[in-house]
């Protein structure tokens, strides 16, 4: 199965005609209120999609919480791993769009920051049973690495989405643990030092990853596709993006990660997975939200 070690958040949604700027009031929104964290939005994905998932996070003792973890376990999620925190509250994100899909995201953590390690041990059977460990950084740095290790030792595959963009270099014990590392243009920049605006620039940056000692670097470019480079190998490919009309790219990334978890979880090879990946996250693009945008494996055509 796949185990996501994540973040989980009611996002609040406005969609209006145009992004405000700093000081500025935009009217006329229409306003959703869904489920949402990246390690959430990515277990939904990858459930959707028919895997087995379990996701191990942490939500607050409050209504947020309460209904996060149910809407989980309706989504056929394994909510066995989720703790709750008596001190800090659930997960909050605000998100504005635009008429475009252009989105502006602003995140109060609350609980998903109050996970630690030490609590890990609670937990731990979960992750040594994964074939795939899924893993975001919307919770803290040493839980990740911690699971990282634990995952490597136990002969899963460690995916790690380093979103949002991080603020500090990644640890390099972090990467050293990470099998498949899946990037946007923006974060690929952050942690290569290499800006990332077509393929070539991507080349470079994913050379530079593949220095610090991951395996595989998956960049998403948005409606560019992906450039993928296993540094084991040297190879480097170009996937495409799905010609669609995007209406809100929310989540994109996330369902990328969950659908390339599950195709690489049946065993299905690389090529074929990131195929799958883009199909899904092609879909999820056309749609409003986070969640509610993930497709189900009935609406993922063969073409
Ligand atoms: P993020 O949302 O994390 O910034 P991207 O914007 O790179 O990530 O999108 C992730 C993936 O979603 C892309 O690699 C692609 O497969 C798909 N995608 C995103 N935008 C589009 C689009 N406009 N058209 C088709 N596919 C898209």
């Amino acid at each position: 199965h796949i185990v996501v070690v994540g973040s989980i958040n009611t996002d609040m949604t406005v969609k209006s005609g145009k992004l405000p700027r700093p000081g500025e009031t935009v009217l006329g929104g229409v306003f959703f209120k869904n489920q949402g964290g990246k390690g959430a939005n990515q277990a939904v994905a990858a459930a959707r999609l028919g895997a087995s998932v379990r996701m191990i996070a942490k939500v607050g003792k409050d209504a947020f919480g309460e209904e996060s973890v149910a809407s989980l376990a309706r989504e056929g999620v394994d909510t066995a791993g989720i703790l709750t925190d008596a001190e800090h509250p659930s997960g909050i994100a605000m998100i504005l769009v635009d008429d475009r899909g252009e989105n502006m995201i602003s995140v109060a953590s609350g609980a998903n920051l109050a996970l630690t390690p030490e609590e890990l041990g609670a937990v731990e059977e979960i992750i040594r049973s994964a074939g795939i460990v899924l893993m975001q950084l919307e919770i803290p740095m040493p839980v990740i690495e911690y699971v990282a290790r634990m995952a490597k030792q136990h002969g899963a595959t460690v995916i790690l989405n380093p979103a949002p963009a991080p603020k500090q270099q990644l640890p390099p014990e972090l990467l050293a643990h990470v099998d498949i590392l899946i990037p946007n243009q923006t974060e690929a920049e952050l942690i290569s030092g290499t800006a990332v605006n077509d393929y070539e620039s991507a080349a470079a940056a994913a050379g530079k990853i593949g220095q610090m000692g991951v395996r595989t670097v998956i960049i998403t470019m948005g409606a560019h596709g992906v450039f993928v480079y296993d540094s084991e190998s040297g190879n480097s490919e170009i996937i495409v993006a799905k010609r669609v009309k995007a209406t809100d790219t929310t989540a994109a990334g996330d369902c990328f990660c969950g659908a390339l978890s599950v195709a690489l979880n049946e065993g299905r090879p690389l090529n074929e997975a990131l195929d799958f990946a883009n199909r899904a996250a092609a879909i999820s693009v056309t749609r409003r939200g986070a969640q509610p945008s993930l497709p189900y494996l009935h609406e993922m055509s063969t073409r």
